[in-house]
């Protein structure tokens, strides 16, 4: 199973057509129960799109970092929450 860290790095092979069909099936089927990533690839797929033919195709790195940190804090929310409030 991808994790969504697996996800974001492979994603613009993803959407090259440059990854293998069995990476591929992966990512489609993290895409299917991730909300995060499926919003993640939409929104980087409108934005290659956009790009397409003018410039080459690549994944903002800015856009990157920026939906990683915001998946991360996510995650150690949901940590603290497990474990209870801090002592
Ligand atoms: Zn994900």
């Amino acid at each position: 199973m991808l994790t969504c860290k697996d996800f974001l790095r492979e994603i613009s092979d993803y959407l090259d057509d440059t990854c293998d069909p069995t990476l591929r099936n992966d990512l489609q089927s993290h895409i299917k129960e991730c909300p995060n990533c499926w919003v993640v690839f939409d929104t980087t797929k409108k934005t290659v799109n956009v790009y397409k033919g003018t410039e080459p195709q690549a994944v903002p790195e800015t856009v990157q970092k920026r939906i990683l940190a915001a998946i991360e804090k996510r995650q150690e929310a949901k940590k603290q929450a497990a474990t209870g409030p801090p002592k």
